[in-house]
């Protein structure tokens, strides 16, 4: 199968974007498919989901933009043995000030990420909520963009700017990307704001809607607390399970194009 890069995105915060990009690695991992996680946000919070502490990182997505290191240096090993990770350590101004003008060259990580295609089934890259500079390099990289968007926190401007986005990165960059889909994270069933958000989004973008919804459980802060995906500190919670099942969508997705060719 051909490497499949995915760019979890949505120009707005806090709405599950660094968790989906954590969690659907792992699982995707866990269904033994070979999976690098790359963290483009220099917030760097996929690392703290992963338990990688700064002692730990031996050179990350600053170093590959700056061209001092190959990507294969920034790779570093998990607890999954079919995941790798690419952590982002852009921790300082002046870092940040550097990684922001090479990052106005769009093809920089896709570049990058040429040397390790044969390597992975998936990259996942979890990106900071912009439109510009890192993400644009993360859509110019990709085969699709998949968007993570919470219930109840109104987001359809999000979700409309980032498809206008996506057009206009087809149009100069990458005419193949496409919207792999939306996922809506912190599902709570039978609540007025999910019924809301849910009815909204199927009047817009019904065809984009993964089946798998992501539920709210508390265990999702909690396994971040413990540096762990949550399908390695509890694997039996319902959202464990959700993740697993988007990851499997996605997966049976592309055996059924592949079958169909
Ligand atoms: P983003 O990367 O879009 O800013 P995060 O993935 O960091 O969003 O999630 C924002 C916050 O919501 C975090 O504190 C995270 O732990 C919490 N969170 C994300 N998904 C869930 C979930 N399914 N249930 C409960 N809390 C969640
Ligand atoms: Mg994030």
């Amino acid at each position: 199968m051909r490497c499949k890069i995915i760019s979890i995105c949505l120009p707005k915060g806090g709405v599950g974007k660094t968790t989906t990009a954590v969690n659907l690695a792992a699982s995707l991992a866990v269904a033994e498919k070979k999976t690098l996680l790359v963290d483009t946000d220099p917030f760097g919070a996929s690392a703290m989901s992963l338990g990688f502490t700064p002692e730990r990182i031996k050179a990350g997505i600053s170093e590959v933009f700056n061209f001092t290191h190959s990507l294969d240096h920034a790779i570093h090993k998990t607890e999954l043995e079919y995941l790798d990770f690419v952590p982002s350590n852009v921790n300082s101004i002046q870092r940040d000030d550097r990684f922001s003008k090479i990052a106005e060259n769009r093809v920089v990580l896709k570049n990058a990420l040429r040397g390790v295609h044969e390597v992975y089934d998936y990259i996942i890259i979890d990106c900071p909520p912009l439109m510009r500079g890192i993400v644009q390099n993360a859509l110019t990289a990709s085969t699709s963009v998949l968007m993570p968007v919470r219930c109840g926190h109104f987001a359809l401007e999000a979700i409309a700017k980032l498809f206008k986005y996506v057009d206009y990165i087809k149009e100069i960059a990458n005419p193949s990307l496409f919207i792999e889909g939306i996922v809506m994270t912190m599902y709570e069933a039978n609540t007025k704001v999910t019924e809301i958000s849910e009815r909204e989004l199927k009047l817009r973008y019904n065809k984009y809607l993964f089946k798998t919804t992501i539920p709210r459980n508390h265990m999702v802060t909690e396994s971040t607390f413990y540096g762990k995906p949550v399908i390695l500190y509890n694997v039996n919670s319902n959202v464990s399970m959700a993740y697993l099942e988007l990851a499997y969508e996605i997966i049976n997705k592309y055996r059924e194009e592949k079958t169909a060719v």
